[in-house]
């Protein structure tokens, strides 16, 4: 029995190659160190994965795992051909738009997306008609060398055809299928160089295997399969992320020398595919849950396991889930954490020792790892039977909350009456998204105040001092509905999360989100409680300076589960209820210390959406009642608001209507209000904020533009229901170009009440 990985986390414990990437961008350091720092990661993977059975190479990424496929397979766009500079260079500008700071030929940069139902974001390939490709291994090839030289068994890892056309667009319309012919034949050499160089296995990825596919997909696995068949290496054909379902058949009988499966999210379905295999074909099963930090049960998974093993013998290989990428490196680093909950965890070397151990257990027997058995059975005890999980009086709480705990005590048309005689805004309200500038003063003040150097009463003095600022800009901006700014807040998750019982905190537990991009998710472990208001006297404190109405900021409960880790012993649909409990609780808090205008972000509520189609109102059922449950406990004259950072929902719209926000803001500026075509079919029955600018570019917006803007959408959304507002939070803005945008956008509204008066 063989036991792999996937992919391991390419950013490095300490994040490593951020720092490197950012530093060569900064044109602080050359090419050379960086491509040093790299080297030395792939070692230090290499070594702490030199027990494998299979190494995986060609996982590691300076960017992204996509984007270095694009190059291999000569599939470049032609924007950032014959610009000076080499190759690297030419790889960072269709990632970022240019290659360092001092780049004169910038281009545009690649559209990037979610990499499947990850926070992992790749870099879309693009495709036209005329399309072709070029085989350029020297990446892969040179890393097999250096994987020799480690003395490691290496498997170079590979995204399959089938999965590099789907993650793909086509640029011109035309059907991007119909370019596997012309990438085939690169598959096969590249298949070849591979042999050549010593691989012996290769794993290629098809995790398009785990969406819902049409005909014409199953039917270009199948072409590829039988296309690459004759090819001098091993084939292990990996899928993750999810089940098989009606894919299975097709799986089952690609002619390749092994698959390999997620056993964690799809084990009902592995009795049925070994059943469907041919007999000589290595079975691959994915044991370790490559997408959550929690010990695995390894007396319960061998439990099902041995039997598995009997039947398969040689033929079974055991991995984690998936690559490794999407967990923390190393869980010895969280010194500073509950040593309790700490118990509990698996970061991705830990994972790889549960993989030893599970290995070692199926070949010699449970005795010869006795000892990591029940340690592993103490670990798993101590968090089932822990009073840190379960809360007794939460649970009792939130099966309290009955079904009309999230209705609105009158509809909108009645409430929003009061609202409007409450509120008393004008035509085009102009509000803000929450944040507005961190300044590296506020950064600094919020570490000084945790490494121990400010006291809590300098730290708060510091925070009103900047509320203090922020409400006197928009006063002088005259915007009509304030914020007092978030400068108290690191992050929009991590800030609550801190404040509620059941979550841990790691120091670093980075994952890659893009590029040097890295986020730290909390870890929900337990029951969710909330102890004391999170947020009540900041924003009192912003509504004492200002007779204009300010908005209470709160992120919402769908948001906090899709950004953190969460607890795996009960559905993502409990937990999420048990988060909108304590959201509630803060909402009705807020309206009672007189805040009449609460905003909810739900900015993740599209990310937490399944891969299949057909398993999306489920969970939109229970999102959308989470979102009610934590808003709508209020008073018909509080209005409630809520911001989601993109627009796609044409094909959710209805869901996000039933949240029965009074007011929703939303991302559409960079689309120029295209996005809006869904209110064109769709009468959204309450108010709209489309962004009228970009905040993620340093541009400042002029008037016209956005006037124009909103009268786009004041043709699909009635005016008297519009406001205005930037298309999300200021925090990443300098002043300047804040005080610059916003002083047009409050300019713009003024002329769309002039215009719309009449
Ligand atoms: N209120 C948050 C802010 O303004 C919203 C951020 C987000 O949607 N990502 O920063
Ligand atoms: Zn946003």
């Amino acid at each position: 029995m063989i036991i792999h990985n996937l992919g391991f986390p390419r950013i490095g414990a300490s994040r490593e190659l951020k720092f490197a990437l950012e530093s060569y961008w900064a044109e602080r350091t050359g090419e050379d160190a960086l491509q040093s720092v790299a080297a030395g990661l792939r070692q230090r993977n290499l070594q702490w994965q030199q027990k494998l059975d299979y190494v995986p190479v060609g996982d590691f990424s300076l960017y992204d795992q996509v984007l270095d496929m694009s190059f291999t397979l000569g599939n470049v766009p032609e924007r950032v051909k014959n610009l000076p500079g080499g190759d690297t260079e030419a790889y960072f500008r269709v990632a970022r738009g240019r290659a360092s700071a001092g780049d004169t030929h910038t281009v545009h940069a690649g559209e990037m997306t979610k990499w499947f139902d990850t926070n992992y974001h790749y870099i879309v390939p693009e495709f036209t008609a005329q399309s072709r490709f070029r085989l350029d291994a020297d990446r892969l090839t040179g890393q097999l060398k250096e994987a020799a030289r480690s003395g490691v068994q290496a498997k170079p890892v590979i995204i399959g055809p089938v999965t590099y056309l789907w993650l793909g667009k086509s640029k011109d319309g035309s059907d991007r299928l119909a370019l596997l012919e012309k990438l085939l034949p690169v598959y096969r050499e590249l298949l070849e160089t591979l042999a050549q160089n010593g691989a012996g296995w290769v794993q290629v990825d098809e995790p398009v295997l785990v969406t819902e596919l049409e005909k014409p997909w199953l039917d270009a696995l199948a072409d590829a399969y039988r296309y690459l068949a004759g090819t001098p290496v091993s084939i292990l054909l990996a899928t993750y992320f999810g089940t098989l379902q009606g894919n299975l058949e097709t799986l089952a009988a690609l002619p390749v020398a092994g698959v390999h499966v997620d056993a964690v999210r799809g084990r009902d379905e592995v009795e049925r595919l070994v059943a469907a295999l041919p007999g000589e074909t290595v079975v691959s099963l994915g044991v370790i849950d490559g997408r959550n930090v929690w010990k695995t049960d390894l007396a319960a998974l061998l439990d099902w396991l041995e039997p598995v093993a009997g039947q398969l013998k040689d033929r079974l290989w055991l991995a984690p889930s998936c690559s490794l990428l999407h967990v923390p490196v190393d869980l010895a680093a969280e010194d500073a954490m509950d040593s309790e909950v700490r118990s509990w965890l698996a970061f991705a070397l830990q994972k790889l020792e549960e993989l030893h151990t599970l290995g070692t257990a199926l070949r010699s027997g449970r005795n010869a790892v006795a000892e990591e058995l029940a340690r592993n059975a103490r670990s798993i005890a101590s968090r089932r039977g822990s009073e840190r999980v379960r809360n007794e009086a939460v649970r009792a709480r939130v099966a309290s909350l009955s079904g009309q705990a999230g209705d609105r005590s009158q509809p909108y048309e009645q409430r929003s009456l009061v609202q409007r005689r409450m509120l008393q805004l004008p035509l085009f309200p102009t509000t803000t998204i929450g944040s507005f500038p961190q300044t590296a003063e506020i950064r600094a003040v919020r570490q000084q105040y945790r490494k121990g150097e400010l006291s809590l009463q300098e730290y708060e003095e510091a925070m009103r001092a900047n509320i203090r600022h922020v409400v006197a800009r928009q006063e002088e901006l005259g915007l009509d509905v304030l914020v007092h700014g978030e400068a108290e807040r690191n992050d929009m998750v991590e800030y609550f999360g801190e404040q509620l019982s059941g979550y841990v905190f790691s120091r670093s537990g980075w994952v890659q989100s893009y590029g040097s991009r890295c986020v730290k998710p909390p870890i929900l472990y337990g029951d969710i409680e909330r102890p004391a208001p999170m947020t009540v006297k900041w924003i009192t404190y912003a509504a004492s300076l200002t007779g204009k109405p300010v908005k209470g900021m709160l992120t919402g409960p769908v948001t906090m589960l899709n950004w953190s880790f969460v607890r795996d012993d009960q559905p993502r649909e409990d937990t999420c209820r048990q988060l909108a409990a304590a959201i509630r609780d803060e909402v009705l808090d807020l309206e009672k210390a007189g805040v009449g205008i609460i905003q909810i972000d739900e900015a993740a509520l599209r990310e937490g959406m399944p891969l299949r189609r057909p398993e999306w109102a489920e969970y939109l059922r229970w999102a959308v009642e989470s979102f009610r449950l934590a808003a709508n406990g209020v008073e018909a004259r509080t209005q409630v608001h809520t911001h989601m950072c993109y627009s796609q929902f044409n094909d959710i719209i209805e869901s996000i209507a039933a949240m029965d926000a009074d007011v929703i803001t939303i991302e559409t500026s960079r689309s120029d209000m295209g996005l809006l075509d869904v209110f064109e079919h769709f009468s959204y029955p309450n108010e709209i904020g489309p962004g009228v600018y970009d905040i993620h570019s340093p541009n400042v917006p002029d008037v016209e533009s956005m006037v124009e803007l909103l009268c786009k959408a004041a043709r699909r959304i009635p005016p008297q229901r519009l406001w205005v507002n930037p298309d999300c939070g200021l925090k990443t803005r300098t002043w300047p170009e804040t005080v610059a945008a916003l002083e047009n956008m409050v300019e713009a509204a003024r002329r769309l009440r002039t215009m719309f008066a009449a």
